[in-house]
């Protein structure tokens, strides 16, 4: 096993999963958050300090997208984007 980050493993069969309840999050290095749970919001339902309206800021509306553990919901990844970007910002561990 090895530890990804506070919260993902990558296992001997190459899965990755949840390091909290151990459900697999992922089928293998290149995507390591495939099967986890994906939710987006608008940036404005956020926490005080990054919910000022983007209006003020971008004519680009402006969301909180994240990805959570599909066993336990712990959260495995926040990213404030904006909408129209079409994909997720994506990582994957190297085969070297
Ligand atoms: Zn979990």
């Amino acid at each position: 096993m090895m530890k990804i980050d506070d919260n993902l493993e990558l296992k001997p069969d190459g899965t990755v999963t949840c390091s909290h309840c151990g459900a697999e999050v992922g089928p293998d290095r290149h995507n390591p958050m495939a099967k986890a749970i994906r939710h987006e919001r608008p940036s404005s339902v956020a926490e005080p300090g990054i919910r000022a309206d983007p209006v003020f800021f971008t004519d680009r509306p402006i969301v909180i997208r994240q990805v959570s553990c599909s066993g336990c919901f712990t959260v495995l990844l926040t990213e404030i984007v904006p909408g129209d970007e079409p994909q997720h910002r994506h990582w994957q561990l190297s085969d070297a």
